[in-house]
């Protein structure tokens, strides 16, 4: 089969993906939560005649195509949502409450439902196997590590992975990526701050913990601009500061959490440490005491690294469907994914499927409440996916 009839397949089954999307979007679910998500893409998938489906990681779901030959193909969606009130300007909107996709899983979700339907439709002629991996929790929950501890990348093993994102800021119709670091190495941090209150009157008899945090905080940017290499792309974000609840009142504790990010996994556990020295001795000099730790329910994801042949492939792929103009090598971005925790056990690429239309307002930023993608980039999204498949099945079977 040709690629080029791949796109014009995809493209006869917008209603359909868009359809599949559009519920995903109106009931999205957080992180481990992806119940009656699940249930969409069970029934999807048996729909199609894809029978007995692997279900794992609480609320995920595998699926297999072909005929067991040759290599193994994974092929990634997540499927989570966020804890954001959408504000989008759509007529379908989020149904729950302060519940939102806003990182375009939902998307994800449905172009990989059109895959697997395309794929199904010509499995007589897919020599070898696709894997369709369905994964929750991807914001925050490492539902991606959890699916390869509980076998997604097993029986049959799989030789190469391959996942999108929506990609707001790059105009529908183009793909873009690159070989090696593509996003960042990210972590989270709580930092507890404990003095001793009073009354605001009285200062000296209190250890003011709001003095010792602004300091902190002041001081954690050193953390970057003076103990880490300038060539080594870092980021500390303090995100949110609480403590205190009158004014006339000097509280005994603030708490403040945020992220670090990295392009290198390694540098995590040196950026910690730095934060905790930094806290932990500025706490103490002005009478308070510092406690640092990772924010609850938030692991740490390594860095995204792509297998250079494999974007290869997905240019290749790419290639196939759209002029070679809209094909773009990108710079890493400070961004995460738990797709790192794939591309840990095996090669594979992850790539940026562009969905922005300004006529459309489809250009705010993912995580935001007005966050909006263009439906009509699902189809080459969709292509893609089949594409990395058929075409890795060829390369590996060539080797
Ligand atoms: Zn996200
Ligand atoms: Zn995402």
């Amino acid at each position: 089969m040709e690629f080029t009839d791949l796109l014009g397949l995809a493209e006869s089954h917008q209603a359909w993906i868009v359809d599949i999307r559009r519920r995903l979007h109106q009931m999205p679910e957080l992180k481990y939560r992806e119940i009656q998500t699940k249930r969409l893409v069970l029934e999807t998938l048996s729909g199609l005649g894809i029978s007995e489906p692997l279900e794992l990681a609480e609320t995920g779901v595998v699926a297999t195509i072909g005929n067991g030959n040759g290599a193994c193909i994974a092929l990634r969606a997540d499927m989570d949502a966020l804890p954001i009130q959408e504000t989008a300007d759509i007529d379908f909107r989020s149904r729950v409450p302060g519940v939102m996709h806003a990182c375009g899983h939902d998307c994800h979700t449905a172009m990989l439902l059109g895959a697997a339907k395309i794929l199904k439709s010509i499995e007589d002629r897919i020599d070898g196997t696709v894997k369709l991996l369905f994964q929750p929790a991807e914001e925050g929950g490492a539902g991606g590590d959890r699916m390869v501890r509980e076998g997604a990348l097993a029986n049959p093993r799989v030789d190469r992975i391959f996942g999108l994102h929506v990609w707001p800021t790059l105009p529908t119709g183009m793909i873009a990526g690159r070989a090696e670091t593509l996003l960042a190495a990210t972590g989270s941090f709580r930092l507890v701050v404990r003095g001793l209150g009073g009354h605001a009157a009285f200062p000296h008899l209190a250890h003011d913990p709001i003095i010792a945090m602004s300091h902190i905080i002041a001081a954690l940017q050193s953390v970057v601009a003076r103990e880490t290499d300038p060539l080594h792309p870092t980021v500390v974000s303090v995100t949110a500061v609480q403590g205190g609840s009158a004014y006339n009142v000097i509280p005994g504790e603030v708490v403040a959490i945020g992220t670090i990010r990295s392009l290198q996994t390694a540098e995590l556990p040196r950026i910690r440490e730095s934060i905790r020295r930094i806290a932990e001795g500025i706490a103490s000099g002005l009478r308070c005491e510092a406690i640092l730790d990772q924010h609850p329910g938030d692991a740490d994801y390594p860095a995204t690294v792509n297998t250079p042949r494999c974007w290869e492939t997905a240019r290749a792929v790419a290639a196939e469907f759209i002029p070679e103009d809209r094909i773009r090598e990108m710079s890493p971005v400070m961004g995460g994914e738990d797709f790192a925790f794939y591309l840990e056990q095996v090669e594979g690429c992850f790539v940026a499927l562009g969905t922005r239309n300004d006529a459309i307002g489809a250009n705010h930023f993912v995580h935001t409440p007005m966050f909006k993608v263009d439906e009509n980039a699902f189809p080459l999204g969709t292509a893609m996916h089949v594409g990395f498949a058929l075409r890795s099945l060829r390369e590996l079977a060539t080797v």
